[in-house]
């Protein structure tokens, strides 16, 4: 729709009116090529990954540079709470939606288990300006497109609901980035991710019918449009909840019945998030899939150390969007997802149902982790402290989260009459895990202040002199947090080297003897002891991944093809489809220990 200006608004920000979408068209790139594709996403079109290769027009297509015969494109418009705060209108301002493809004939049947709708939205994201673009240029450059190319696979492989990614071509067009960690504009390329998935529909997708926000002032464009609110409930329904559909012909019961799948799918997604340490970075509610898929690969990160408090956020400064606040605010985004469904989703029947999130987080959330420590039996109510007390014993001793998983099903069950080399399982066990942990220097780094010191010492001397101010402070949880860390430093700079290394090792023993106590809880009235413990190094070493997307590893990867090697790019996917297992001959990339890691929170 060709729309004027409203200048009533922020300078830039253009309100579309009364839309759900706007027909637009991709920006043709400079001389588009393939930095590396995804079989397996492409097949999931019908397209053959090793032809779109070959094919001269295969980068111009899967970028949008050419338009495919038959699409009509189109920008989304959505609202959001960004931050906690509604933000009004946002909407597609670098994603371009190209249309749909059926799911081909000869597919695999699982597909349509995850896909009822029977087709696949694709997407081409850095295509250009859009009415939603507000004061950007609807581009992305190499980096981000590669770190939203990578882990959009790696997820999908890591068994965890998520958008796809096809392919990501990048180009000789340039647009000016301020790459925030050196400070300095500089030219990049423009480069756009072919995405994939049921559908792209959020939950500011609903948001766009919201009324005037009471704090803000903001309002979605399409106020009060009941009409087109029943529309697009019964659209996602239909498309992609058609057991829903079917079994509840009362209006109310099916919108109902909705709503509580969207939240179930969400508690378990953030439940498989949290058990591969993963922290989305921006839990905005314009980047929560309807469909419960992991969206919007911007700052996001896998913790390396256990760190409860880990933000990849580098503009999260109060921590909202930390590892260990992910199960919360999901719960947040699901009340704002209810308010925005009202009264097609009537709000005592929505409160109900959220009131139950919690419990289902936490089911799924021990379901997986008992999985991930082999507990496959019977569950005790004790599992959850020792999960708990691993959690604790990974942070104070600085453990890797992935690796100290994965290490665990190295730990044997006890047999009767051990003895002696009992003691001696302890002790190799003891120093398999002490592998994984920090030494004096990285967990004094770990713990390092990122608050100004002088700034804290104001802060806490205005706690004691006047609570009642103190208290209007909205930051006291980043607070709480730079006082725990001034703690941990204090007894570090106490501590030598060696005392550190016995202090671990008493931890880690302590917790491996309550392990193996419950290992053999899970051998109780077993008679095929063998077979138990087998089946139990399978489950865990198929659910504790081996390697995962760190950081440095795709920092690595981008270096790499921002010199015109794209190779690496193409093999960091190869290892990561098959998170699991030892590839011979196909490694990750060691960390390089030079320095700290890079800095997270890359945008655009
Ligand atoms: P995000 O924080 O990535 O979810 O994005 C928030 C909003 O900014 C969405 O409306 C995006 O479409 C928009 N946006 C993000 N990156 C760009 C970009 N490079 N150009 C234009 N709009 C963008
Ligand atoms: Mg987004
Ligand atoms: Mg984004």
């Amino acid at each position: 729709r060709k729309l004027p200006l409203d200048t009533s608004e922020e300078p830039g920000v253009r309100q579309v009116k009364g839309a759900c979408f706007s027909l637009v068209k991709p920006q043709p790139l400079v001389n588009p090529r393939f930095v590396a594709v995804s079989h397996e996403a492409l097949a999931l079109l019908g397209l053959n990954g090793e032809e779109v290769v070959d094919d001269p027009l295969g980068p111009e297509y899967l970028s949008g540079s050419k338009v495919m015969p038959g699409s009509e494109p189109a920008a989304h418009c959505y609202c959001g709470h960004q931050f906690g705060q509604f933000a009004g209108q946002l909407g597609d301002g670098a994603a371009c939606y190209l249309g749909e493809v059926k799911v081909p004939p000869g597919h695999d049947p699982e597909q349509l288990r995850d896909n009822p709708s029977g087709r696949w939205e694709i997407q081409v994201k850095g295509a250009g300006l859009t009415p939603y673009s507000r004061q950007a240029d609807g581009r992305k450059v190499l980096r981000s497109s590669i770190r939203e190319f990578l882990c959009s696979e790696v997820m999908f492989f890591l068994g965890i609901p998520t958008t796809r990614a096809g392919s990501i071509v990048t180009s000789d067009s340039k647009v000016i980035r301020d790459v925030y960690y050196s400070g300095h504009p500089r030219h990049e390329r423009c480069s756009v991710v072919l995405r994939i998935a049921p559908t792209f529909l959020r939950f500011g997708s609903f948001e766009i019918f919201k009324q005037a926000d009471e704090f803000t002032g903001r309002r979605g464009p399409s106020c009060g449009r009941d009409e087109i609110r029943g529309q697009m409930m019964d659209y996602v329904i239909e498309m992609f909840y058609p057991e829903i559909q079917q079994n509840y012909p009362d209006r109310v019961e099916r919108n109902v019945a909705f709503f509580r799948e969207v939240m179930l799918r969400t508690a378990r997604l953030v439940a498989q998030w949290q058990c591969v340490g993963f922290c989305h970075g921006v839990l905005n509610t314009d980047n929560m899939s309807i469909l419960g898929l992991t969206l919007d690969y911007g700052p996001y990160g896998f913790m390396d150390r256990f760190d409860p408090d880990f933000i990849c956020n580098a503009s999260d400064n109060s921590g909202r969007y930390s590892y260990q606040a992910q199960p919360a605010i999901c719960r947040w985004n699901l009340v704002k997802l209810a308010e925005a469904l009202a009264p097609e989703l009537p709000p005592d029947r929505a409160e109900a149902a959220i009131d139950e999130y919690m419990a289902l987080y936490n089911g799924f959330y021990l379901e997986n982790m008992r999985k991930k420590l082999g507990l496959l039996k019977k569950a005790e109510p004790e599992d959850e402290i020792l999960i708990t007390e691993l959690l604790q014993t990974m942070h104070n001793t600085g453990a890797d989260f992935t690796n100290t998983f994965r290490s665990l099903s190295q730990i044997s069950c006890p047999t009767e009459g051990e003895g002696e080399a009992g003691e001696d399982l302890i002790k190799k066990a003891t120093d398999l895990l002490l592998e994984q942990c920090a030494s004096l220097e990285e967990l004094k780094a770990a713990n390092k202040l990122t608050m100004d010191p002088r700034e804290l010492a104001m802060l806490l001397s205005m706690a004691q002199s006047n609570p009642a101010l103190f208290q209007m402070i909205s930051d006291r949880a980043t607070i709480a947090r730079q006082l725990e860390r001034l703690s941990k430093l204090k007894d570090l700079t106490e501590t030598s080297q060696e005392e550190l290394k016995t202090k671990h090792a008493e931890e880690w023993s302590h917790w491996i003897t309550r392990y193996r106590k419950r290992l053999a809880q899970e051998l109780e009235g077993q008679s095929d002891v063998q077979g138990v413990q087998e089946e139990r190094v399978r489950v865990m070493d198929s659910t504790n991944p081996r390697v995962i997307l760190r950081n440095y590893i795709a920092q690595n990867a981008i270096e790499a093809a921002e010199n015109g090697d794209f190779s690496e790019v193409q093999r960091v996917l190869k290892v990561l489809e098959k998170p699991f297992s030892l590839q011979p001959g196909l490694e990750l990339p060691a960390w390089a220990g030079k320095g700290e890691s890079a800095e997270q929170g890359e945008r655009d």
